[in-house]
């Protein structure tokens, strides 16, 4: 069943536009994927939830196209509605199996669904998940349900910035439910899903690095955790192992569940929904959901603004040759390297030379 669904896949996304899933096998004229956007049609496009108005202004967020900060100055005041739910995990552990699984699942209750996939390791943005884009593939014609890719185009950075912006855009669109990929386990992916609500980690037996990591704490960010491909030998000695780390964090008043799956088959998908929902509720009984996403838009505010903040300075001194000489001074010892710093913050920042540097 696996294989023929993955061939219906194929000839689904062979036919699909690089525009993204919007306007595919329909009758729209080629010309309306084509059409300029203005501010105002592509607003009204993403509040009506349209795919093309959707595909375009994701486009424009990675391209840090202007009209794209525009677009969403204007909805911001939408958004906040949807429930976002942050899937991570090593590479083919069943990430987008249990994705498509979930949705399937949600989609029963009648509830809309956008789906973010990031990939810090690649380049590419369109077409570059596509393994992750054939196991969705059967919600692709869905209506109610929106997929997209999204690649790093060279700078971490940004990253977890247009994340942001791609998920308020959904957000904006009426979506209920938001999923938000990431490959891997490191600080890059930590800073990306930093965003969601409720954080599923998802692992299979075997993957003894990601018992590392949870051991390392990068991995104390998880709610839930699920134990894919649970027809292996190893998947109880793997819950166990898991469970054991987790009993290390006392601290936090959440326990988070372990639930083995089967992604393919939709094995116990139910109670791991069960269980993201119970996290949800939790959050919600005890004031923890707007105080979570409170701490995350301020993290990251502050971590865009940091960013910006380096690559000002960086361009300043490039740009400026008194700034470069200063750094050549300290390079020659004519100049400590804090008097340098307080001359380019001053210079740069306009910062008054008595504050702290
Ligand atoms: P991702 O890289 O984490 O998104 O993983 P995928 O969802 O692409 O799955 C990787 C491979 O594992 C695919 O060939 C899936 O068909 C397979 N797979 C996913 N979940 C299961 C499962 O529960 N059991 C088995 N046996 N295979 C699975």
């Amino acid at each position: 069943m696996g294989a023929t669904e993955d061939a219906a896949a194929r000839s689904v996304i062979a036919g699909q536009k690089p525009e993204g899933i919007a306007g595919r096998g329909t009758s729209i004229p080629r010309v309306a994927g084509r059409r300029e956007w203005t501010r105002e049609t592509l607003a009204a496009g993403v509040r009506a939830g349209d795919k093309r108005a959707l595909a375009r202004a994701i486009t424009l967020v990675e391209n840090r196209d202007a009209l794209a900060y525009e677009l969403v100055r204007e909805i911001y005041p939408d958004t906040g509605r949807a429930y976002c739910i942050g899937v991570t995990g090593p590479p083919g552990v069943g990430k987008s199996s249990l994705i498509s699984a979930l949705i399937r699942h949600v989609r029963g209750q009648e509830r809309s669904v956008g789906v973010i996939s990031v990939d810090p390791s690649s380049p590419f943005s369109h077409g570059a998940l596509l393994g992750d884009r054939i196991r969705l593939a059967d919600h692709f014609l869905d209506p109610g349900v929106f997929i997209r890719s999204m690649g790093t185009r060279g700078h971490l950075g940004g990253l977890a910035e247009a994340t942001l912006q791609a998920l308020l855009v959904l957000d904006a669109a009426g979506k209920d439910l938001l999923f938000l990929e990431t490959v891997g386990a490191g600080q890059s992916e930590v800073e990306v899903i930093g965003i969601a609500d409720t954080v599923l980690l998802v692992l299979m037996p075997g993957s003894g690095d990601s018992v590392q990591a949870l051991k390392a704490g990068i991995m104390e960010i998880p709610d839930v955790i699920a134990v894919n491909k649970m027809d292996h030998p190893a998947a109880k000695t793997m819950v166990n192992e898991v469970r054991s780390i987790l009993t290390l964090d006392k601290e936090r008043e959440w326990k988070p569940p372990i639930v083995l799956t089967e992604a393919v088959r939709g094995e116990n998908v139910k109670t791991l929904w069960q269980k993201l929902e119970a996290h949800r509720s939790f959050l919600e009984q005890h004031d923890e959901l707007e105080a979570r996403r409170r701490r995350n838009l301020a993290g990251e505010v502050f971590a865009v603004a940091s960013s910006r903040a380096k690559t000002h300075l960086e361009n300043a001194v490039a740009d400026d040759p008194e700034l470069r000489r200063l750094l050549d001074e300290v390079q020659r010892r004519e100049l400590d390297p804090l008097t340098a710093v307080r001359e380019i913050m001053e210079k740069v920042f306009k910062l008054d030379g008595g504050e702290e540097i």
